[in-house]
């Protein structure tokens, strides 16, 4: 039987439990693969079930068949070329009138579909009432009810699927668009004959339909496909354009989506009817005062607000603990290791390096608690819907906001928790801008800076990098948006679900799922690049001859005067301290960063920047609060910290104000650390992790180098 094979395509909603569907019909026999030529993830299975071989293809999450992301011109191409021989349009039936409106759209492209009402459970326990058999009658396909979570309707819904799809005759319905708009149809489509469109009444309609609503990716499409005159057709679609604009004061696209929502709620108004529970009730009065035009974002920086007390404050104990449990390790570590270097690689490369990441871990827990909280809580939503307004002006979501305020924590998890984004080009301008939300790690080095060259306005200095931060974040999503990821913001149609009490299982899975993955990086990835730091910092080795002064006879010398009485021991303590810093910054200064800092100097002379700059930043990669302490070996400064008074006076010996800011500007632009490069890596591949850090370098030089040139004409 040649026709017992069959394509079953699953189309719907994000959140409407397509992947619990997909993966309750394939029992998790998926394939995963790339749809050709576009970066979005397709996932197919198959299965035997009752003597047929069924392919099952989860199409992207979507809202809508327009072009406005990459999702949906992916999910509507599969329809029109490969023609599956039925399409699963999965709804979340407790929240029918949002979703039927992808319903009746792929209703249009007339393919054998059928209906699958899932969340059933929840549409049961709101009371609604539905009339299925009319309201199958009424749109066309048939109607199963799924309960997803449970598995419950999987059976019924594959043999109907097969069932439609050996059907020869499916009832096609025409949304009508009213009379004016229909007139205009008709003649696009009297146009759009051969060589287009030669056979399917229904697509030839659909394609009209596009055409009115202006979508330029089915103009290109024809422009590709046809041979015929399609300048005739565009000519005729925009005088059809002009007339409706003409008489009805609109848009046609306005026009169009105002029939299909008044097709549902005329459908829905016969067939279904929803309950008037009490919680409905509480949640949507809850509402009014959370989304509030007024009160809506003091109430979300509240929170915020809130959750930063919450996770600095009790972080900062499991923090100490880590601290001081890698300092007792560290002197344990130096008294039984002999061997100084094997020691210094231990002691200063691996635990110091390691160290340093994984003391964030309880803070990036403690965020991650708080997210999935606001999350599960059913906050977050209403959060995106009271920021969308204020970020669709730089063209981002309102979900944009979340990742990027943990960014003014920590970058890593700002990273994780970009995934919110289900679209994906939204999702990469958010990554590749939240490096300006300044993260914690660079305080220490803003506040030895303004600390240094601007005592009287630190307070002030540091708030406008922050904000010169916020201001290239701004810019920044604006430019991509026009470039790398080009591409019309997709309308947002925010859902507001119930809310809920979270269950703390629930919360305490995400929370410990992502804490993981985090300490797993630091134990490989970046164990590898503490070591290669280790050894650019600390090779090729200084020979005792090769000091510049004679440290070893001074120390000899010291020596004798602290034996024969002549100094005291805190003087000879002290003396010996800064001998040491003074050999340490030799060895810094002959070791390969030193001389990689050197040779690079003369590209960052044009910003102020000295070799010694230099190789601070290079410190910063491994983590930006790191530069400190770089610059205390740099000038002799032992055990520096951002508040060190004899570091802020050699800084100030040997750097002009207006280099120090800069030197904050750079600090704040240049990519974070590697472990949040790991994580973008791991988040969004290799070539965006380069791009990352490529175009934050480039644009951190280009600004330093503009201030300091024009600075320069005014000092
Ligand atoms: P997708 O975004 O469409 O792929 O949706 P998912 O399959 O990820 O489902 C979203 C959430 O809804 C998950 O937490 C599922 O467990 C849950 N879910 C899926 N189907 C049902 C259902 O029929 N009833 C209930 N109560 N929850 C469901
Ligand atoms: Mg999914």
């Amino acid at each position: 039987m040649a026709s017992s094979s069959i394509t079953v395509a699953l189309a719907g909603n994000p959140n409407s439990g397509k992947t619990t569907i997909f993966n309750n019909l394939t029992g998790m026999r998926q394939h995963v693969g790339n749809y050709p030529g576009v970066t979005v993830e397709k996932r197919s299975g198959n299965i035997s079930y009752k003597g047929y071989d069924i392919e099952i293809i989860d199409l992207p999450g979507i809202y809508s068949l327009t072009a406005f992301s990459e999702e949906e011109i992916v999910a509507r191409n599969y329809i029109l070329r490969d023609k599956p021989d039925v399409i699963i349009n999965i709804v979340d039936s407790s929240n029918l009138e949002r979703n039927l409106y992808l319903t009746v759209q792929l209703l249009e492209l007339g393919f054998p579909m059928v209906l699958d009402f899932n969340m059933a459970d929840i549409a049961k326990k709101k009371g609604v009432k539905l009339d299925k058999g009319l309201l199958s009658e009424l749109l066309g396909p048939p109607i199963i009810e799924t309960v997803g979570s449970k598995g419950k309707g999987i059976d019924k819904l594959l043999d109907s699927a097969i069932k439609v799809s050996k059907e020869t005759k499916h009832k096609k319905i025409d949304i009508p668009y009213g009379d004016e708009i229909e007139n205009e149809l008709r003649k696009i489509m009297t146009a759009l004959k051969a060589p287009w469109i030669p056979e399917d009444r229904m697509i030839r309609r659909w394609t009209a339909v596009k055409l009115m609503e202006q979508d330029s990716e089915v103009t290109a499409r024809l422009r590709d496909e046809g041979s015929g005159d399609l300048e005739k057709v565009l000519e005729i679609v925009s005088s059809s354009i002009d007339h409706i604009k003409n008489i009805m004061r609109v848009q046609p696209e306005v026009l169009i989506a105002d029939a299909r929502y008044g097709f549902i709620k005329g459908a829905l108004q016969e067939a279904y009817e929803e309950a008037d529970t009490e919680n409905v009730d509480i949640t949507e009065k809850v509402d009014t005062i959370l989304t509030n035009r007024f009160l809506g974002i003091p109430i979300f920086a509240l929170i915020i607000w809130l959750m930063f007390q919450f996770v600095f404050t009790l972080g900062k104990y499991p923090m100490q603990w880590i601290e001081l449990g890698f300092e007792k390790l560290s002197i344990l570590l130096n008294s039984l290791i002999n061997h100084d270097l094997l020691r210094s690689l231990i002691v200063d490369g691996i635990i110091g390096g390691v160290g340093g990441v994984i003391i964030f871990t309880p803070n990036i827990a403690l965020l991650f608690f708080a997210i999935a909280l606001l999350e599960d809580s059913g906050y977050m939503a209403r959060a995106a819907f009271v920021m969308d307004r204020v970020m669709h002006r730089i063209g981002l979501h309102g979900k944009s906001f979340i990742p990027l305020i943990i960014g003014f924590g920590c970058t890593v998890p700002a990273y994780m928790g970009s995934r919110i984004l289900e679209n994906k080009k939204d999702r990469l301008i958010t990554m590749h801008i939240n490096t300006f939300c300044s993260c914690g790690a660079r305080l220490p080095v803003y506040i030895l800076l303004a600390g240094t060259f601007f005592p009287a306005y630190a307070g002030n200095v540091i708030f406008s990098i922050y904000l010169i931060g916020i201001i290239f974040a701004i810019i920044m999503a604006k430019v991509l948006r026009i470039t790398r990821f080009r591409g019309e913001l997709e309308p947002f149609v925010m859902e507001l679900p119930p809310y809920r009490v979270p269950t703390m299982k629930g919360i305490l899975i995400h929370t410990w799922e992502r804490a993981w993955m985090y300490v797993k990086k630091a134990g490989t990835i970046i164990l590898a690049i503490s070591v290669i730091m280790w050894f650019l910092f600390t090779f090729p080795m200084i020979g005792e001859e090769e000091y510049s002064q004679d440290y070893l006879m001074q120390l000899e010398a010291l020596e004798q005067s602290y034996e024969t009485g002549e100094i005291t021991e805190i003087k000879y303590q002290d003396q010996v301290a800064a001998i040491e810093a003074e050999m340490a910054a030799e060895k810094l200064e002959f070791s390969a960063a030193g001389r990689m800092g050197k040779f690079i100097e003369p590209v960052f002379r044009p910003l102020g920047f000295d070799w010694r700059m230099v190789v601070a930043s290079i410190s910063g990669v491994a983590a930006k609060e790191v530069i400190v302490s770089s610059f205390g070996t740099l000038f002799s400064i032992g055990g520096a910290d951002e508040t060190s008074e004899g570091l802020q006076d050699k800084l100030r010996d040997n750097y002009h104000p207006l280099v120090g800011y800069n030197f904050m500007l750079f600090t704040l632009l240049y990519f974070p650390c590697m472990a949040s490069m790991a994580v973008f890596r791991r988040e969004a591949g290799t070539k965006e992790m380069l791009f990352q850090m490529g175009y934050t370098l480039l644009l951190a030089w280009a600004v330093a180098f503009i201030v300091y040139q024009i600075g320069r004409l005014f000092i």
